[in-house]
């Protein structure tokens, strides 16, 4: 075991220790959208006063950067409408009204629930795990996540690929790293799930581990915290693991993660992990795809984090498509006074501004800050004092690039490497002028892309 570490960037509050997961009963109504990924809509295969079970298809695409969409309870389609997704785009998503049931829609198939080990899993061929993984509808656990088929299989567009990598050849990737480390503490799903070292995660890491082709596996775990049943099992199946700092911010990124861990560097600023050789899947997405395999049925639950102002912070194993307006009931309700409420945790997070926005697969927690929290960004110069270049953990120059952005000189920032930012937060976070540093830059990169489609 090592223990990594971050030169750069800041240091967070050490996240309270995680507790098990409350399971929260399924509410009256779910709200399933038919985008909880990054790529196409999928399209309605239900439509209102349709009778629907648990795990049965309401919204599908032949695309192949879509993720099939599963009702999550049993009951009727009321509506089929529009709905404000954590990006705040709007969505067509499907209304069901619970009739309490849980029937699913039929047992699996025997041959479809065989995979109970990881030697079975290793005899299987990878094509039909993926298959697998692909009808079931898994998704990345982060904000904007990709299809999990899309993220195991090599790069579609070889051209497109080589263009903006620079890269020769796809890589075959050899390393598998689980993490169960959380990007943004004290949004923290995956550090409470390091008790479940059972056959889910067992069959789930085989799996990901075959259809990738890794033969190394490391699983990555939460320095300080209690991981001893996970440890057990490295050793059991002959996983490496390793220790990463919570407390050491943005080092959980895949990115960064994957140089500590491996000594490889992501090609930037449009590099991925697998241009590398290495998949990062979070634990949550490791035990997803245990649960497929073992039960043949989809997933309807997602591990949810509710941190910050609420009276009873908590993780809860939510029905996905419960407004997340009820799950921060369950967690004792928001501040009196109402401030914000992040999807995904305070550093990287997405302000939402409708509680009725529900709990997608990919959506692993909420963030809530009470009025006099928030920060409000200033339209102050910048005073060069230099902090947000000693925090900057890819060693770009923050304040620079804040400038060029709000002029307006985008291709000028693109020259001193805009592009490669993160968009970690560190420079907002440790700026005395509260400038707004991440919109600038944000702003400035997707210019940048639209100016280069012209
Ligand atoms: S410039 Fe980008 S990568 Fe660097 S600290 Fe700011 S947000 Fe993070
Ligand atoms: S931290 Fe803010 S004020 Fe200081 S150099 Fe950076 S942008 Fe300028």
């Amino acid at each position: 075991m090592k223990l990594s570490s971050c030169l750069k960037g800041i240091r967070l509050p050490r996240p309270p220790a995680a507790a098990d997961p409350q399971p929260l009963p399924a509410p009256e109504k779910v709200y399933l959208p038919l985008r909880q990924h990054q790529g196409a809509v999928a399209e309605p295969k239900v439509e209102p006063g349709d009778q629907v079970m648990m795990g049965q298809v309401v919204g599908a695409s032949e695309d192949f950067e879509s993720a099939t969409v599963q009702a999550t309870v049993s009951g009727t389609v009321e509506a089929i409408v529009q709905m404000p997704d954590p990006s705040g785009g709007m969505v067509p998503t499907v209304v069901i009204a619970n009739d309490g049931a849980d029937a699913w829609i039929d047992e699996p198939a025997a041959t479809e629930a065989a995979l109970a080990s990881p030697e079975e899993v290793g005899a299987t061929r990878p094509s039909r795990l993926l298959r697998r993984v692909r009808e079931a509808g898994l998704v990345r656990a982060q904000v904007q996540g990709r299809p999990l088929h899309v993220d195991l299989s090599p790069p579609m567009a070889p051209q497109s690929y080589l263009y903006m990598t620079g890269i020769p050849v796809v890589r075959p990737i050899d390393t598998l790293i689980i993490k169960a480390v959380d990007p943004d503490p004290p949004v923290c799903p995956n550090a409470s799930l390091l008790g479940e070292a059972g056959d889910e995660l067992a069959v789930g890491v085989a799996a990901l581990a075959r259809i990738s082709g890794a033969s190394r596996i490391i699983l990555a775990l939460p320095s300080g915290a209690d991981a001893s049943a996970l440890k057990a099992m490295a050793a059991q199946y002959e996983w490496e693991t390793a220790s990463v700092c919570q407390t050491s911010y943005p080092f959980a990124i895949d990115h960064l993660m994957v140089n500590s861990l491996t000594g490889r560097e992501v090609p930037t600023p449009y590099g991925e992990p697998r241009d590398v050789g290495v998949s990062v899947q979070p634990l949550s997405t490791a035990l997803d795809v245990g649960s497929v395999l073992l039960t043949g049925r989809p997933v309807v639950e997602r591990v949810f984090s509710v941190t910050g102002e609420v009276k009873k912070p908590g993780v809860f194993r939510v029905r996905l498509g419960t407004p997340i307006g009820e799950v921060l009931d369950a967690a004792g309700g928001g501040p009196s006074q109402a401030g914000k409420v992040v999807v995904g945790g305070p550093m990287m997070g997405l302000a939402i501004y409708d509680l009725g926005t529900p709990v997608t697969r990919e959506t692993q927690g909420v963030f809530v800050q009470s009025a006099p929290q928030v920060q409000h960004f200033a339209d102050h110069p910048c005073i060069h004092c230099g902090r947000c270049v000693a925090v900057c953990p890819v060693n770009l120059i923050p304040s620079d690039l804040g400038k060029l952005c709000e002029f307006r000189m985008y291709e000028d920032a693109a020259e001193q490497d805009l592009m490669n930012c993160i968009e970690c937060g560190c420079c907002a976070f440790v700026c005395p002028a509260q400038r707004p540093m991440v919109h600038f830059l944000r702003h400035g990169k997707t210019e940048v892309l639209a100016g280069r489609m012209e």
